[in-house]
């Protein structure tokens, strides 16, 4: 007798054969195609952006000249700069993220605190025992994943730096960034990478244009260069006459293409940053090198001329380009060239 309901087995088994002769070769075949599909524009995108195998030319030359600190993180790379300035550079994640340790007579802070993916309260912890406070140079997300660690946080008097300390940065729209090419080494014991995030914070200190960041006996000189974003700025240790850029500039691609750039105003702040010349022989960028010659700022304002009167080598893609200068390449879109 049959109970209703249930198949007899060798119905099942028929069942079975068909949806492997049948159907499963078809389903793999469309996963297939889509997973391929994927892979296709994400390497489209990534040669322009992100070129295969990034690191393949690390470590960059400059390192070799710095002095290395060892601080026990084997996220971090740490090199000293001048006297109580430190760079700590995440080397194994594409972005390169370099956050500054700046320490004065009575009080330090850290400029930009990375992607948040290393302990950088504890990298500090090992170089100073001052109280740190955090100053942004923006709040793009590869700048502020530590900023959570830190009691006091300034960033610029500007809306959309604020919305975006006071905005989580969700695991999914991460995942991106520390997958597939994306790193080249494991990421540091105890880290989730399917839980991670970063948390959202408040800025207990908002910067303007002109403002001095006493340190106690040394002073930051914030310096408004809106561009990049609305709210990116550099600031100047003039006693020791470098100057931190932020993504203002870094000797890689600028990016002057994402939706909140705007490109009269980057270029405006790089004539600025030209004016200030004498005042700074370094840079201390936020990717790639710490330690550049400030006289790259007048290539950079030549570049920008070079392209909106329509000359320059760049390759392009999805509207677009990517300019090629000595020291820096440009990514900037097309609609934003006057032709
Ligand atoms: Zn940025």
């Amino acid at each position: 007798m049959q109970k209703k309901g249930k198949f007899p087995s060798s119905a099942i088994n028929k069942n079975i054969h068909i949806f492997f002769i049948l159907v499963l070769p078809v389903f793999l075949a469309f996963v297939q195609c889509s997973v391929e599909k994927k892979q296709d524009v994400e390497e489209k995108r990534s040669e322009l952006i992100q070129p295969a195998k990034w690191w393949e030319k690390l470590p960059r030359p400059i390192y070799a000249k710095l002095e290395k600190v060892d601080t026990g993180q084997e996220w971090y790379e740490v090199y000293k700069l001048v006297d109580r300035t430190y760079a700590i550079y995440e080397p194994y994640q594409f972005e390169e993220a370099i956050s500054y340790l700046v320490i004065g007579k009575e009080k330090a802070v850290v400029i930009d605190t990375g992607t948040g993916i290393g302990d950088l309260s504890k990298v500090i912890s090992e170089l100073t025992h001052m109280p740190v406070s955090v100053v942004n140079t923006h709040g793009h997300w590869d700048h502020i994943g530590s900023n959570y660690q830190f009691e006091e946080i300034a960033c610029f008097n500007d809306a959309d730096c604020i919305n975006r300390l006071r905005t989580r940065v969700e695991n999914s729209s991460l995942q991106s960034s520390i997958t597939g090419d994306s790193i080249w080494k494991p990421l540091p014991e105890g880290f989730d990478a399917a839980t991670w995030q970063i948390p959202p914070v408040e800025p207990t200190m908002l910067l303007e244009d002109g403002n001095l960041i006493d340190l106690g006996g040394r002073t930051l000189e914030v310096i408004h260069t809106p561009g990049h974003s609305p709210g990116s700025i550099c600031l100047l240790d003039k006693k020791n006459r470098i100057l931190f850029t932020g993504d203002t500039f870094f000797p890689g691609p600028l990016y002057a293409y994402p939706e909140d750039v705007n490109i009269n105003d980057y270029i405006a702040s790089v004539e600025k940053l030209k004016s200030r010349l004498d005042e700074h022989d370094y840079l201390c960028a936020g990717h790639n090198d710490p330690w550049v010659k400030s006289d790259v700022i007048s290539l950079v304002s030549e570049a920008f001329q070079e392209i909106m009167a329509g000359k320059g080598e760049y390759k392009e893609d999805k509207g677009i380009r990517r300019y090629y200068f000595d020291g820096f390449d440009i990514l900037i879109r097309v609609d934003m060239i006057k032709n």
